[in-house]
């Protein structure tokens, strides 16, 4: 199925919105205990084999959950927004038992043989849907790799409920950043949000080059990894949203922009003067930067 066809399959979907409970939902986000301010995370997840991986980049996902199981620190539900989740509309899923989604094809069984038995989050999803009305419910998705494979890294033992919140395909940039501002609340009743993408992703290009045994960084993927690295340490995260800025670098480094967006919704979860710590750096494949940072 191609892009097209698939988001307006996913539009057609019936939707499961629950009026009726929500008036009792929009008093949960003042009634609900704070909690100490959860981070917010923006993963570079590459290829789905580094599900099966041990590699660099893994390691540092595995010390990154680690962070999260000292005291007062473990999540008490995760949100993901993937790459690999775009609709018209935004929505979240609902699921209560979200099954493990297979969406690639070409990989060894073993990595189709991989579950990610999380349980679901119906509630804290619904609550997140009363934050904003832009925000719909759907129990037609499960987890896609952009959230199961990072989080078999960050979270082995699978214990923490997940959701996902799909990306509006059909919305200009900041759009993702208004509407993560609107979820910021979450943060303050302990929902860990990961935005999961990769800030250049040009798979054309990675693989031709790629194929011929050539791994090394294309100049353009370093040049806008490092415009956008410079940008999110100066706190202009507005800019970010208009990635044609920087020119031909961006061009190449986002030609389609699903695995951009992912970002804006981290940056846009981030308070005034929030630090943004940067957990891993590199360009793999030529053309795909793993950049991964935690803001707060
Ligand atoms: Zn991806």
């Amino acid at each position: 199925m191609d892009r097209k066809s698939f988001i307006k399959t996913m539009a057609m979907l019936p939707l499961a919105t629950c009026n009726m409970k929500l008036q009792d939902l929009s008093k949960w986000a003042e009634n609900a205990p704070n909690t100490a301010r959860m981070p917010a995370l923006f993963v570079g997840h590459g290829s789905p084999m580094n599900a099966l991986e041990d590699n660099p980049y893994t390691r540092a996902m595995k010390q990154l959950g680690q962070t999260f199981q000292k005291d007062g620190r473990k999540p008490a539900a995760i949100l993901v927004v993937s790459a690999h989740w775009l609709t018209e509309g935004s929505y979240v899923s609902i699921s209560p038992k979200p099954e493990t989604i297979h969406d690639f094809g070409g990989f060894p069984k073993a990595l189709f043989d991989m579950q990610y038995p999380a349980p679901g989050a119906p509630e804290t999803a619904k609550q997140t849907a009363s934050l904003s009305n832009l925000i719909q419910e759907t129990d037609s998705w499960g987890l896609d790799h952009g959230a199961w494979t990072i989080l078999v890294h960050l979270f082995p033992e699978a214990n923490i409920p997940v959701f996902q919140m799909s990306i509006d395909y059909y919305k200009p940039m900041q759009y993702h950043l208004d509407l993560a501002k609107q979820l910021r609340n979450l943060r303050e009743k302990g929902v860990l949000i990961i935005g999961s993408g990769n800030i250049v992703h040009n798979l054309r290009m990675s693989m031709g080059r790629f194929s011929t045994g050539d791994a090394s960084p294309y100049d353009w993927a370093i040049e806008f990894d490092q415009w956008v690295g410079g940008k999110i340490a100066a706190g202009n995260y507005n800019a970010l949203a208009q990635y044609e800025a920087a020119g031909n670098a961006g061009k190449l480094s986002v030609p389609t922009p699903d695995h951009y967006i992912p970002m804006l919704y981290t940056l846009g979860l981030s308070e005034e003067k929030e630090p943004v710590t940067q957990v891993y750096e590199s360009v793999e494949f030529g053309g795909i930067s793993m950049r991964t940072f935690q803001v707060g």
